[in-house]
């Protein structure tokens, strides 16, 4: 094992530190040792990052990895290694898992899984009730010392307003933030897709805006009255924003992410039945689609966060109405962001990486999120300027349920290095251990 590398002549844009500057950045028995104009080393492996771009170590708050329990879907494996390969260091991974993460056993079985296949920094998320059912608080003390970084039903609201205040007041005291999956499934239904003119064409059922707009109100009245800081997941809507924004002028501890798919499609694109389009929330209108954009521009939303959600193939070659939400999203983040939010200037590249890593970091209060001299070596080389397909080379992810495929992206990771170990270089990932691709 190499103990040390240095990554020479990249551009390094650290928003941490206002940094954006060439200069070469050396990670010595796995932490950042020093940041300065030609370091010179005796031996070390070399990164040659001339042209691209060194990032702190992107970080995604929200991945579904399916084992325990669904691992034809995708296992921490190969979870892992589609993070390397779309660049991401770390991950937050949802317990929607079966059983549930909601005792310290399958807490630790994540975690020794994510130590066994040694890529990438997995933090698993506690479930706040038993089951995810909303009925009896699990033991959040027991939780997080098995090692779970915040708490979420995610998939799930915590319909329950007072279930919703002992969660959040628990966590509160075990140090951990409540992460809410804002629905009230009584109003989403049967709906599959966005309530409007597109349901209305393509005779689909429809998911109404408000539907995800009360929880969010919900959700910010028990951060006010509280004072316990609260994340909302994958925000969708131009009323969730206008929501989180009117908290955030009052000073509330409110902070909010949305997803790649939020910011760069609309139901528009929704002209045929492919179940790739099938996520919840749904795709929202074009009015929406901007003003997710808007409200990563003036900080309204925190973070980006991928909600990476494999389903297997045959799982999703069904009828629209049959087949279930999700989409896989570590391998296409980087890209959408580059095309979507920093090429067209709606984001600074300065700007989009604090909401790929420094927030996120400081959001579940993780490591990283910065290269500060001492942090952990976790970096992400891009190269901004790399034309490519996605799909062209197979997902590492087992499944494939991207409604990206095909699509032309400029703009790509082409390093994720890890503890000063570089674990993806230009679209190989670089592991011992082989997955179990089987279908
Ligand atoms: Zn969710």
């Amino acid at each position: 094992m190499s103990t040390s590398l240095l990554i020479q002549k990249g551009r390094i844009v650290d928003p941490s530190q206002n940094i954006d500057e060439v200069l070469d950045l050396l990670i010595e028995n796995g932490k950042i040792q020093k940041i300065a104009k030609n370091i010179s080393a005796g031996e070390v492996e070399i990164f040659d990052a001339r042209g691209k771009i060194v990032a702190p170590g992107f970080i995604d708050l929200h991945v579904h990895f399916r084992e325990p329990g669904f691992e034809h879907k995708e296992t921490i494996l190969t979870g892992m290694r589609s993070a390397a390969m779309g660049g991401f260091t770390a991950v937050c991974c949802m317990p929607n898992t079966e059983p549930a993460m909601d005792e310290p056993g399958t807490v630790g079985f994540v975690l020794l899984k994510a130590k066994e296949g040694n890529l990438i920094r997995v933090y698993p998320i506690g479930a706040a009730t038993r089951g995810r059912e909303g009925k009896v608080m699990t033991e959040i003390g027991h939780l997080k010392k098995a090692g779970v970084i915040a708490i979420s039903d995610d998939g799930e609201p915590i319909y329950d307003a007072y279930m919703m205040r002992r969660v959040m007041e628990y966590a509160h005291m075990f140090g951990l933030k409540v992460i809410d999956h804002c629905e009230d499934k009584n109003l989403s239904q049967q709906g599959v897709m966005n309530e409007g003119y597109m349901s209305t064409l393509l005779g689909l059922t429809g998911i109404p805006s408000v539907a995800e707009e009360v929880m969010v109100m919900r959700d910010i009245l028990m951060s006010q009255y509280t004072q316990i800081p609260v994340h909302l997941a994958h925000l969708s809507t131009r009323g969730s924003v206008d929501l989180v924004r009117w908290a955030k002028a009052k000073g509330l501890p409110v902070t909010a992410e949305t997803a790649p798919h939020y910011f760069s499609l609309s139901d528009e694109e929704m002209t045929s039945y492919r179940t790739e389009f099938k996520m919840n929330p749904p795709l929202r209108t074009r009015e929406d689609v901007k003003a997710i954009q808007e409200g990563l521009k003036d900080g309204t939303l925190d973070a980006i966060a991928t909600d990476h959600a494999p389903h297997q193939e045959v799982e999703k070659e069904v009828e629209f109405d049959m087949a279930p939400f999700g989409i896989i999203g570590l391998e296409t983040s980087v890209g959408l962001g580059l095309n979507h939010l920093v090429h067209p200037g709606i984001l600074t590249l300065s700007k989009w990486i604090d909401k790929m890593s420094c927030r996120p970091a400081q959001i579940l209060n993780l490591p990283g999120g910065n290269l500060r001299v001492g942090e952990n070596g976790d970096v992400t080389i891009l190269d901004l300027g790399k034309e490519w397909s996605v799909g062209e080379i197979p997902f590492e992810s087992k499944s494939k349920n991207s409604p990206f495929r095909e699509i032309k992206l400029k703009g790509k990771a082409v390093g994720t290095i890890v503890g000063g170990r570089v674990v993806m270089r230009d679209g190989e990932v670089i592991s011992k251990i082989k997955d179990q691709k089987s279908k």
